[in-house]
């Protein structure tokens, strides 16, 4: 887990213990000025100045108080490429963007880009939106169905068949996967036209260079104000927000695989997945793979392997 540092006067100090005080703790350690506890992080001033912010909200909550040092940034194991991210941005009017699926041989690839309004990011907050990997299958379910109400978003869901078959003419599923961010950050552009965010935060699944290269040829290619880093959850509500719809979209869309396919089918790309493929096929015939699958993993060939096998 990583932290962020800054340097802050003992004025701002005082005013960050008074703006923490629902949530000081009673240790505080040698040279401390206080130790106070949020839901995503653990803050500690010290006589020095030095305030420490750790935990997985810490860039979000030590941009409240100041610039964070970039040489202190490190211990973090975020990286942001192309465009530095503007100083404030967690705070800014956001559209962030993420993606699920991507190693679940099983199901679709699923891309969401949702519009976090500063306005609402304190109710993002109350929601329980931070990173979906945290959070379990019916913390997703439930915290989506309150978004749903009420954030501008666009979902898009490429279901296996289409995979199978942009795969095939030769992308990758890198390019996949940025002509979906791009195409649903454009969709919620439209959406929420005349209101511009003021970031575009990806959460980076490819360099920034790269990225672009994917979209050349594009018809609508949005590159103005758009910026990348790894584990954006951590930097912007609007990229948690977006994990838990993508997640929650991926999910119901592989409930629904499963009852198709009579059985219910496992997450991830491991063992089990092989063994589940080779029921799959042994129970629909070779041809579901494409139905259900990314044909491309490695998978496949195991299965074929293990339903052959299983025919004798
Ligand atoms: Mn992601």
């Amino acid at each position: 887990m990583g932290q962020s540092v800054i340097k802050a006067s003992p004025d701002q100090i005082n005013e960050m213990k008074e703006f923490y005080k629902a949530n000081l703790t009673s240790k505080v350690p040698p040279g401390g000025v206080f130790c106070a506890k949020t839901a995503g992080c653990t803050i500690t001033a010290y006589r020095s100045g030095k305030v420490l912010f750790q935990g997985a909200t810490h860039a979000a909550e030590a941009e409240r108080w100041g610039e964070i040092s970039p040489a202190k940034k490190t211990p973090d194991k975020r990286k942001a490429s192309g465009i530095p991210l503007p100083a404030h941005i967690s705070g800014m009017s956001v559209i962030g963007s993420d993606e699920v699926g991507k190693g679940d041989y099983f199901g679709p690839l699923v891309v969401v880009a949702v519009f976090a309004d500063q306005k609402h990011l304190p109710l993002l907050k109350e929601l329980g939106v931070k990173d979906s990997k945290h959070l379990k299958d019916e913390q997703i379910i439930s915290i989506a169905k309150d978004l749903l109400t009420f954030i501008p978003y666009s979902l898009l869901k490429l279901d296996n068949p289409k995979y199978n078959e942009m795969q095939k003419k030769g992308m990758t599923q890198g390019k996949i996967t940025a002509l979906m961010h791009n195409q649903a950050i454009s969709h919620l552009l439209r959406k929420m036209a005349p209101q511009k965010p003021e970031a575009i935060l990806i959460d980076q699944f490819a360099e920034a260079p790269v990225y672009f290269r994917h979209l050349q040829g594009q018809q609508n290619i949005v590159k103005e104000r758009v910026f990348f880093s790894t584990k954006a959850e951590s930097i912007h509500l609007a990229v948690a927000a977006a994990s838990i719809l993508a997640r929650y979209g991926f999910l119901r869309a592989f409930d629904k695989l499963s009852s198709k396919a009579g059985f219910k089918l496992p997450k991830g790309a491991g063992p089990l997945v092989d063994q589940a493929a080779a029921r799959l096929i042994h129970e629909h015939g070779e041809k579901a793979i494409e139905d259900y699958t990314k044909v491309h993993f490695a998978n496949t060939g195991k299965a074929m392997k293990i339903a052959s096998r299983n025919k004798r």
